[in-house]
């Protein structure tokens, strides 16, 4: 009975890579071709193409451990969680909850109570929005934003501010893209009642002085949500050591299934916030007269959650930690420049944010063709790019464009890629000479 059962999943090689070489230091290079063997749609051609795909920052593609662990987990062990007393729902229990401490130890929490899973970044920014700004937030009060969000970390704060009759305070970027400190440093104030800014901007590849940006409001007791769902794929990550109070991110970005992603939250002010959502599993008793409300961190997880793709989240944890985190950074630093220096000899390229700090997005526009139409002959190249606004409508008014065209980079791109992107570039602007 409640035998252990171990979702496995046959990982490259059949056992998990080595991260760390006796000895502490993993000289092995990062080898980017089998990196590419893992995921399978990358084998894909376009309009008779080899697909490039530089996407990753809309959603990323899977590596076959996860697929296979969905599958497993379906064919094999699937049921509810939670609350059967029977062998496989407490196999899918603990299944699911394996991946919440494997959560909880990639970004290094204290507890895996602190990680609230949800259905993604945008739901996680909601959450704290309703059920801390319910309790926290007041009429004259102000929220903190910048003008780089995305707009899921805009627009729950403004239903926020639209409920309570609260102030939306937004902290400019400049034109390369970077945001200005002194106007952050001018903004905070006692009215301020939290902080909430992008880790890394999705459309213009900025990296914000996170660190700084926490300090900074906690100095004045004000405490900061960071929206982690572009930067989570691409750097090594403690929330400890950051010392944010919230942290929002989703697995779709980070090489896992959709409708999962997690909420991370300083135990302290989670024990404080009412739950936002009623229903199953996240009560202790219930009467007509009252209900309790279980503990962390299922007082937030309401009715029956994602459940496969909490556990193939689990496995995408396990996969990108095998990669390691400091190895696919530098990687993708790399890729990053050889990018811009190659796009760089187009003349009629402009790029769209050039912060000092940055990372994997490269949003540009170009002389003479509309960005939708950059897509669509890029697309015909078997390239695949973003354009539009990104969620980011604020970000296009700052620089005056409508949209652009976005080319995100991952681990599994390589120099061809963006020899591939630069040539199919160069035929759009052929096609509208
Ligand atoms: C994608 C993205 C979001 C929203 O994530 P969802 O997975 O759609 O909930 C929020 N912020 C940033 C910076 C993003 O890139």
């Amino acid at each position: 009975m409640n035998r252990p059962v171990r979702i496995e999943t046959p990982s490259r090689e059949g056992k998990a890579p080595p991260q760390v070489r006796a000895g502490g230091i993993d000289d092995s290079p990062f080898d980017v071709e089998k990196v590419r063997r893992d995921f399978p749609l990358l084998k894909s051609l376009m309009n008779g193409k080899p697909l490039v795909y530089l996407d990753s920052a809309a959603s990323a593609q899977k590596p076959s451990c996860v697929l296979e662990a969905l599958n497993v987990f379906y064919t094999g062990c699937y049921s509810n969680i939670h609350r059967g007393v029977y062998h496989l729902s407490a196999a899918a229990t603990q299944a699911y909850e394996e991946s919440r401490r494997k959560a909880a130890r990639l970004i290094h929490a204290r507890s895996e109570r602190e990680i609230i899973f949800v259905r993604g970044a945008t739901e996680a920014i909601n959450l704290v929005a309703f059920s801390w700004g319910d309790r926290n937030v007041s009429e004259g009060d102000e929220i903190l934003v910048s003008e780089m969000e995305h707009h899921s970390n805009i627009v729950p704060w403004q239903f926020l501010c639209e409920r309570k009759g609260a102030r939306l305070r937004v902290i400019p970027i400049d034109d390369r893209g970077e945001l200005i400190l002194e106007e952050y440093e001018r903004l905070l104030g006692p009215k301020t009642k939290i902080v909430a800014v992008t880790h890394q901007s999705n459309s213009l590849g900025t990296v914000n002085p996170v660190s700084k940006i926490v300090d900074m409001a906690h100095r004045q007791g004000v405490p900061v949500l960071l929206d982690g769902a572009q930067a989570i794929p691409h750097h090594r990550l403690d929330v400890q050591q950051l010392d944010c109070d919230f942290y929002a991110f989703s697995a779709h970005k980070m090489y896992g299934p959709t409708g999962i992603g997690v909420l991370y939250g300083r135990e302290k002010l989670l024990e404080e916030m009412p739950p936002w959502q009623g229903g199953g599993d996240m009560i202790r008793t219930v009467t007509f007269d009252k209900t309790t409300y279980a503990e962390l961190p299922h007082k937030f997880e309401a009715g029956t959650p994602n459940i496969a793709g909490g556990v193939g989240f689990g496995t995408t944890i396990d996969y990108l930690v095998g990669l390691d985190l400091d190895k696919v950074a530098a990687y993708e630093r790399e890729l990053l420049r050889y990018a811009l220096a190659t796009l760089s000899e187009i003349p009629q390229i402009r790029f769209i944010g050039t912060a000092r700090e940055r990372c994997s997005v490269i949003s540009f526009e170009l002389e003479g063709v509309h960005p939708h139409d950059v897509g669509t002959i890029l697309d015909g190249e078997g390239v695949a790019i973003r354009t539009g606004h990104h969620c980011t409508q604020p970000v296009m008014d700052h620089f005056g464009v409508p949209a652009t065209a976005r080319a995100s980079l991952a681990c599994y791109n390589t120099k061809e890629d963006i020899n591939r992107l630069a040539g199919a570039i160069r035929k759009a602007l052929e096609v509208f000479r």
